[in-house]
């Protein structure tokens, strides 16, 4: 088996890495090799330390590989396994055929000075405008005229994404299984001049959103990466045909993260 470690930058997770290719090294009951980049081909990329490592393990190793998630700091939505598990994680990679859960992504063609480029995030696409000025842009629905957004920004999650920036604007927390997008919005402004529908909207599979952009520039996030995108005039964003793909060893329900991650561990 091919294996790959994407690491958070810190002396702990370095650490941890170090144990587990110890253990891994010496496994006899299966070849582990590890591999440096993403030309290799591995059959499993481990990311160790937060969420926002599992996303920088996405972007670089993309939908081929199955990921397994090593938290070494708080427990996250993406990651399994803690770091004084290593030998039952081990055992289970001796043993168990694990269950691949399919997490949907956010994809979108952004359209900007004639050009357009496709993109995707895991979690979730940001637009906000690049000063500190309003964000206006037309909203439409499936090629429907919805509504002109002004405010902060726009944000355009996935369902694992909908537990990350979504959820701090009051988006809904959606099931990874539901294959939707959900629109939400950052400080819109609501007077009697302008209107916008000021709920999260989720849309299945099939369904589209296109952000018309009004200002000359914008700041467009997609999960860690943040870029200044000039003359952008329109973003679609739809469910993903591609996803990522986790390798469960062993079960860890959703509503349980959810639970344990903002109610009460
Ligand atoms: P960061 O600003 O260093 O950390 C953002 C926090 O979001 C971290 O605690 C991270 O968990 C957590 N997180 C990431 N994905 C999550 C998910 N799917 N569900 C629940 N929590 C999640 O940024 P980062 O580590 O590079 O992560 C990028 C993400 O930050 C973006 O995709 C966006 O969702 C989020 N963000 C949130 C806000 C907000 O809530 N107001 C604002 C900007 C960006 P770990 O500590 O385990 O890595």
């Amino acid at each position: 088996m091919k294996i790959a470690t994407v690491l958070r930058n810190d002396d702990y997770t370095r650490e941890v890495e170090e144990r587990l290719r110890e253990k891994l090294s010496a496994n006899q009951e299966r070849t582990c090799r590890f591999v440096k980049d993403v030309s290799e081909h591995p059959d499993l990329v481990l990311s160790i330390g937060g969420d926002g490592t599992l996303l920088e393990a996405v972007h670089e190793y993309g939908f081929e590989p199955h990921y397994v998630g090593i938290h070494t700091g708080h427990l996250g939505f993406y990651a399994d396994w803690r770091p004084e598990e290593l030998d039952e994680f081990i055992h289970a990679l001796n043993h168990i055929t694990p269950l691949i859960a399919e997490y949907p992504t956010v994809q979108c063609r952004v359209t900007a000075a004639g050009v357009t480029t496709s993109k995707w995030a895991l979690n979730e696409l940001v637009i906000r405008n690049a000063s500190l000025s309003t964000l206006v842009a037309r909203v439409l629905i499936n090629g429907e005229e919805f509504e002109t957004f002004r405010g902060d920004g726009l944000i355009v999650s996935s369902p694992s994404g909908s537990t990350a920036y979504n959820k701090a604007v009051d988006g809904a927390i959606v099931h990874p299984s539901i294959e939707a997008i959900q629109l939400s919005e950052i400080a819109s402004i609501n007077n009697q001049t302008y209107r916008t529908i000021d709920s999260s909207l989720v849309l299945p599979k099939h369904h589209e959103v296109e952000l018309i952009v009004k200002n000359p520039k914008i700041m467009l996030g997609l999960d860690r990466e943040q870029a200044v995108w000039k003359d952008v005039q329109s973003i679609t964003c739809r469910v993903g045909t591609d996803k990522v793909k986790f390798a469960r060893y062993r079960k860890l329900p959703f509503w349980g993260r959810v639970r344990k991650a903002f109610i009460t561990d």
